[in-house]
């Protein structure tokens, strides 16, 4: 694997939300419960929570992570925040692609490409996350459209720290999960396209994951974790899909 972890990975995207006092209480809620040998926890909060979430979560061994970011390293770009001032707040992973930035703010190949590279110069491992609209798979071009995401790894090392997240954009904040035949299936051609490239990492699931459906989800073959963004925002359910994800590994 090319991600210095090869444990499973369960990372929480807490999009926009999240203040404070609500986050330390989170944070306390999760220091109560073990962490699971097998399976590598990972918070990615809203930028204002990223300092003062990162003592207290790496003193329980959770990663953090940061849900965007711009490529440049420094100076005019009102609003923006650079790569290093990431690594400086204490960030491990940063999520690149999410299709709520694809879609909303039309963030293209080019510029996540852009991103990839930025976030290698700092030491940050991103989490390239890649998917479907529900038209896309209904007209049979599921593959067609991830292969496209996934050709900015052309010409990659092999040795990068990556970690690829499958999200099948219909499924993200709906409740609707891919089947297990869809997960099975897509997550296989996943992988199959980066060994092609001469990539080998881990493959996370998103979409609509929870405690519910987590432990089915995680024991598929070829799903190396989860991205969580709903059921991730109570420590309480966010704790038994990280369990769950330990159950399916064990
Ligand atoms: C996500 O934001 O990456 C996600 C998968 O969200 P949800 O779990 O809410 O579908």
């Amino acid at each position: 694997m090319s991600s210095g972890d090869t444990r499973c990975l369960v990372a929480g995207n807490w999009k926009m939300n999240g203040l404070l006092d609500e986050a330390m209480s989170y944070v306390n809620e999760l220091r109560e419960n073990p962490a699971p040998e097998y399976v590598e926890v990972a918070i990615m909060p809203p930028y204002t929570l990223l300092h003062p979430m990162n003592k207290p979560l790496s003193d329980k061994d959770v990663r953090l992570g940061a849900q965007s970011m711009y490529f440049e390293e420094k100076g005019a770009f009102t609003g923006s925040i650079a790569p290093m001032m990431l690594r400086d707040a204490g960030c491990h992973y940063v999520i690149l692609g999410h299709s709520e930035r694809r879609d909303i703010i039309h963030e293209s190949n080019a510029l996540i490409l852009k991103k990839l590279h930025a976030s290698w110069r700092v030491g940050l491992e991103p989490i390239l996350c890649i998917g479907e609209h529900l038209e896309e798979r209904e007209a049979g071009k599921t593959n067609d459209v991830l292969k496209d995401q996934l050709s900015i790894l052309e010409g990659i090392e092999g040795n990068k720290a990556l970690t690829v997240a499958y999200e099948p954009v219909w499924a993200i904040g709906t409740g609707v999960t891919a089947s297990p035949e869809q997960v099975v299936e897509t997550h296989a051609f996943v992988h199959e396209e980066l060994t092609r490239l001469g990539l080998d990492c881990r493959v996370l699931y998103g979409g609509s994951v929870n405690p519910g459906n987590a432990r089915a989800l995680m024991g598929s073959e070829g799903v190396e974790g989860a991205l969580v963004g709903g059921a991730s925002l109570k420590a309480d359910s966010f704790m038994q899909i990280v369990e769950a994800a330990a159950n399916a590994v064990s």
